[in-house]
């Protein structure tokens, strides 16, 4: 007999009732070290108490008003989102997928209004993660996940990620924008090489493209950046955000320029529940905290540790470990051993942590994570190498 929640994932037969900063509590009782953040979502970790007094003070005030009026949280998240990024305005939405949806109708919009509606492709990478509706699905053109739903949304081209030379000939007359993710997240960690950015601006402007970028897991502080591009310095026209920017409350936004937002008029787009006032409340006080004084420095010093800690370990256990992989908080280990084994095994001795491609387990703290928590985590990392080499 079919489950009552339709059986769409591997879920492992855990169940969390509780959640204290970096750890989890089951219903056993058993305490959980977690390194999986909900996919890089609770970036300030289990009931921060900033994020309780504003979702539970908005709660008490109104939930839900919709766009067809003003809803006064959204003009201030924008705007802060704005004061701290390449953007000019931003539409609010209510997930990762929802986000990239609207960057690919801004890129395409842009291109019809200004004369060329001819151009409609986004040029994307193999080995990156979009979303699971049909337009993001076909972004990211991952043939196990588009089997047996019909013919992929037309209008995306593919590409080795990393590879200037591929993406320039792939530019075609049709082209309306490019498509990355800075760092790779669900595909395996892999992280743009220097300059790869830049490159991908110089295409973009030389053949009239939007540059997109999908930060919905390496934005909001993950790599010690509010967003991860700013490592290189190189800003896109249009970029989509999700994640931790509710902090575990389901909240998206597409952050765009105004030359980019050219078509995008009253009724070009929308959403019900996009941005409405309990989102926008938790997203406010999300941004409290990233963008008080020292806490990317804090980031930055934990990303340092866990980064050294795991290449000592990478150094000490090469039967099990191949290589660390990834930028600031969203890092991880290539396994030599099956990725899927070791998170099984992971979380049997108390961490908590997430698969992806290639072989990788991503290891995602929340950003608030401490010296010792790090510490803790490579202990059981450690222990678990330990039973496949002994
Ligand atoms: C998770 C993710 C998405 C999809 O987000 P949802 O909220 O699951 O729709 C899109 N792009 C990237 C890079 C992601 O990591």
């Amino acid at each position: 007999m079919i489950p009552a929640v339709l059986p769409t994932y591997a879920r492992a037969d855990v169940t969390f009732e509780r959640g204290e900063g970096p750890y989890l509590f089951a219903t056993d009782g058993k305490r959980y070290l977690d390194f999986a953040s909900g996919v890089a979502v609770t970036a300030l970790g289990h009931c921060h108490p900033r994020l309780i007094e504003a979702l539970t003070a908005q709660a008490q005030k109104l939930w839900h008003s919709s766009n067809l009026f003003q809803v006064a949280g959204q003009q201030k998240v924008a705007q802060r989102l704005i004061a701290h990024s390449f953007a000019d305005s931003v539409f609010f939405c209510n997930s990762g997928a929802e986000a990239v949806e609207c960057a690919i109708k801004v890129a395409r919009k842009y291109q019809a209004e200004t004369g060329h509606a001819e151009k409609y492709r986004l040029i994307a990478c193999t080995g990156s993660f979009h979303g699971r509706t049909l337009a993001t699905l076909a972004a990211a053109g991952n043939e196990k996940y588009l089997r047996g739903f019909g013919p992929p949304a037309p209008g995306f081209d593919h590409v080795a990620f990393g590879n200037l030379n591929e993406m320039r000939a792939k530019v075609t007359k049709e082209t309306a924008a490019i498509l990355v993710e800075p760092v790779q997240g669900e595909g395996g960690l892999a992280t743009a090489p220097e300059g790869y950015l830049a490159g991908l601006r110089a295409i973009c402007d030389e053949f009239g493209l939007l540059l997109v970028y999908d930060e919905v897991q390496s934005g909001m502080g993950r790599t010690g950046r509010l967003f991860a591009h700013e490592w290189e310095g190189v800003a896109p026209d249009v970029l989509a955000t999700a994640k931790a920017l509710g902090g575990g409350f389901p909240v998206g936004a597409c952050l765009v320029t105004e030359r980019a937002a050219v078509g995008m008029t009253a009724g070009s787009h929308g959403s019900t529940f996009g941005g409405n006032p309990l989102a926008m409340a938790v997203a406010d006080a999300v941004l409290d905290v990233m963008l008080a004084p020292g806490f990317f420095a804090r980031v930055e010093r934990a990303a340092d540790l866990l980064r050294r800690r795991l290449d000592a370990l990478v150094a000490e256990y090469p039967k099990v470990f191949a290589e660390r992989r990834g930028k600031g908080l969203l890092t991880g280990v290539k396994c030599v051993v099956p990725n899927t084994e070791m998170v099984d095994r992971l979380r049997k001795a108390g961490l908590l942590t997430v698969g992806a491609g290639e072989n990788v387990v991503r290891l995602l703290p929340p950003l608030i994570i401490e010296e010792r928590q790090i510490d803790e985590a490579v202990g059981i990392l450690e222990g678990v190498a330990r039973q496949w080499t002994s």
